[in-house]
C-alpha cells in the first residue's frame, strides 16, 4: 500500500502532492460547506487534518467517519487555511474501512478516567494518553538494547521456564502439564511430577539472573531483557504480576562498577527519551501537571515531569550505606511516625517503599544508590561484606517510585556461597550446574535488575504501573 505515515508528513512540507492516509477519526466537525476531520494514526500525537468537500464526497461516507471510525483518504496535500497546522489533505476518495457506531463506541472525544479506560484496555491504546506512553515505551526499549550494544554487551535469551527460584521468596506461577483435577500420585501420595513433561517441578521465572551469570561467565558482559512472573499480591502501583526486566551480568566487576554502569545506564536510556520523544513527553508534561495539581498542595512534587527527567540526567545519584540510611532515618523528623520508628530500632529489617521515598523526595532530593543491605534480608547469591553481616548489594531508588533496580556484587567464592545456601536451606545438590562456575575459572562479578516498568512510570509521570504496559497481568486480570 502506499500509505503515508501522518508523522512523516508532519516533518516537512509535502504541498502539492497526492497523498494515501488511513487512520481513526478523532473529531469530526462540519463547517458551513466543508467538513474537517482530525485523523491519527498512531504514528504521532498530532492528528492530520483532512478537509472533505461535499461535493466530492458522498453524504453517506461522511456520515460514517464518526469518531473511531477507520478511513482510507485519497488526496493532495495542501497549506492549511487555518491555524494549528501548515498543511492539511483535501480529501478527493475517502473509504470506510471500518465503522464505529457512535451509540457503542466508548472513547467518545471527551476526558475519560485511566480507571475506566484500564476497563477497555483492548481500545485503550487509541487515546492521546496511551498512544503517547506507548511510543516513550517503545524508545526506552530500543535505547536499552542501543546502550548495551554500543557498550560490546550480548544479548542472552535466558529460559521463561525453569525449575529455580531465583529470588527463593516464594513467589512463583507453577508450570505443569498434568491434570491437576487427576493427578498421577506417588506411593507416598504427593503429586508425581516425575510424570511432567520436565520429569520434575517447574515454574515461570522471577529473574533471569542465575542463567545471566553462567552467560557472563563465558561472554564476559551480557544482559537479558525478558518477562519475569511473579505471583505476589500485585495490588500496589508498582508490582504487576508479569513485567519486564533488563539484566545486565558483567564479569569483572566489583560493586562499585556496577553502581556506576547502573547510573550512566539509566541516565543514557533517560536521555534517549528526552531527545527522541519530546512531542509525547511534552504532552506527557503537562498530563502530570494537571494530576499534581488535582492533589494537595503538600502532595505535590515540586518539579514537573520533564524538569524532573533532566535533573536525573544532570545530577550525580546519591550513594550510601543501608546502615547510613537507617541513621538519617532515625534522625528525621519523620521518626515520630510509628513505622520510622519501628525501622531504626530494628536494623536487619526492609525498608518499605515509604522509607525509601523519604531518603529521595524529602532528604536528599534526587535519586539515591543504597548498598550494603543486610544479608538476611537479601538473596543467597549477594557477595557477603567483611563484618559478615552485609552483602555488596544495591538498591536504585527514584523519586515517585521507590525501587527501581536492585543489585549486587555476586558471591563468587565457592566455600561462602556453599555454607551460605546451606545456612538458608538451599540444597546445593539441585544448584550444582550454578556452583559449577565458581568451581571452575570463577571470578568477581556483578549485576542488576531494573523493571522496565517502573522506568517507564518514572519517564511518563503515570502514576500506576498497570498504565505503563499494553495488557498488565494483576491479580484477577488475565483477559486482554
Ligand atoms: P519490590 O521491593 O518493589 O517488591 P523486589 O526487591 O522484590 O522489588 P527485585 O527482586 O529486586 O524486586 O527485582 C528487581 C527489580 O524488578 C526491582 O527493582 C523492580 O524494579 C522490579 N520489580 C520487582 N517486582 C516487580 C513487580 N512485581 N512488578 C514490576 N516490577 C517489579
Ligand atoms: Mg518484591
Ligand atoms: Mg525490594
Ligand atoms: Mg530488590
Amino acid at each position: 500500500n502506499k500509505r503515508i505515515k501522518i508523522k512523516v508528513l508532519l516533518e516537512k512540507d509535502h504541498s502539492g502532492q497526492k497523498a494515501t492516509v488511513m487512520g481513526w477519526v478523532r473529531t469530526k466537525r462540519n463547517n458551513k460547506n466543508v467538513a474537517f476531520i482530525a485523523l491519527n494514526d498512531g504514528s504521532s500525537i498530532t492528528n492530520f487534518q483532512i478537509v472533505a468537500d461535499p461535493n466530492l464526497i458522498s453524504d453517506d461516507i461522511l456520515k460514517r467517519a464518526t469518531t473511531g471510525a477507520c478511513l482510507k483518504i485519497e488526496g493532495t496535500i495542501v497549506a492549511s487555511q487555518g491555524s494549528g497546522q501548515q498543511t492539511e489533505l483535501n480529501a478527493e476518495h475517502i473509504e470506510v474501512l471500518g465503522d464505529a457506531d457512535p451509540e457503542k463506541y466508548p472513547l467518545q472525544p471527551k476526558k475519560h478516567s485511566l480507571e475506566f479506560l484500564r476497563e477497555i484496555a483492548h481500545l485503550r491504546i487509541r487515546t492521546n494518553t496511551f498512544g503517547a506512553v506507548f511510543r516513550v515505551r517503545h524508545a526506552l526499549a530500543y535505547a536499552v538494547h542501543k546502550y548495551f550494544n554500543d557498550k560490546g554487551f550480548f544479548y542472552i535469551h535466558t529460559p521463561i521456564i525453569t525449575a529455580s527460584d531465583a529470588e527463593g521468596a516464594g513467589e512463583t506461577f507453577k508450570v505443569t502439564t498434568l491434570d491437576l483435577k487427576n493427578p498421577p500420585l506417588t506411593e507416598r501420595g504427593n503429586i508425581d511430577f516425575s510424570q511432567d513433561f520436565f520429569e520434575r517441578e517447574t515454574n515461570l521465572t522471577v529473574s533471569g539472573q542465575l542463567e545471566g551469570e553462567l552467560a557472563a561467565m563465558g561472554l564476559a558482559e551480557i544482559y537479558t531483557f525478558g518477562p519475569t512472573f511473579r505471583a505476589e499480591n500485585s495490588n500496589t502501583t508498582r508490582h504487576l504480576a508479569e513485567f519486564w526486566m533488563i539484566e545486565p551480568e558483567m564479569a569483572f566487576y566489583d560493586a562499585e562498577d556496577n553502581q556506576n554502569l547502573a547510573e550512566d545506564f539509566l541516565k543514557y536510556v533517560i536521555s534517549y527519551a528526552l531527545e527522541n520523544c519530546k512531542e509525547d513527553l511534552e504532552f506527557l508534561d503537562k498530563r502530570a501537571a494537571e494530576e499534581e495539581n488535582a492533589k494537595k498542595a503538600d502532595q505535590r512534587s515540586e518539579m514537573g515531569l520533564l524538569e524532573r527527567l533532566r535533573f536525573v540526567v544532570e545530577n550525580e545519584f546519591q550513594r550510601l550505606t543501608y546502615t547510613e540510611a537507617i541513621e538519617i532515618l532515625r534522625n528525621s523528623n519523620h521518626n515520630k511516625k510509628k513505622k520510622f520508628q519501628y525501622l531504626v530500632e530494628n536494623w536487619g529489617v526492609d525498608l518499605q517503599s515509604e522509607h525509601e521515598r523519604y531518603l529521595v523526595e524529602k532528604h536528599f532530593k534526587k535519586p539515591v544508590i543504597l548498598t550494603d543491605y543486610p544479608k538476611d534480608i537479601k538473596a543467597f547469591y549477594m557477595r557477603q561484606n567483611e563484618d559478615g553481616k552485609t552483602v555488596a548489594a544495591m538498591d536504585i531508588l527514584f523519586p515517585g517510585i521507590g525501587e527501581i533496580v536492585g543489585g549486587s556484587q555476586r558471591e563468587e567464592r565457592l566455600e561462602l556461597l556453599t555454607s551460605r545456601m546451606e545456612e538458608m536451606g538451599i540444597p546445593a545438590e539441585e544448584m550444582w550446574w550454578y556452583l559449577d562456575t565458581r568451581r571452575f575459572g570463577s571470578t568477581p562479578h556483578a549485576g542488576f535488575g531494573l523493571g522496565f516498568e517502573r522506568l517507564v512510570q518514572f519517564v511518563t509521570g503515570m502514576g500506576n504501573i498497570r498504565d505503563v504496559i499494553a495488557f498488565p497481568r494483576t491479580p484477577g486480570h488475565a483477559e486482554f
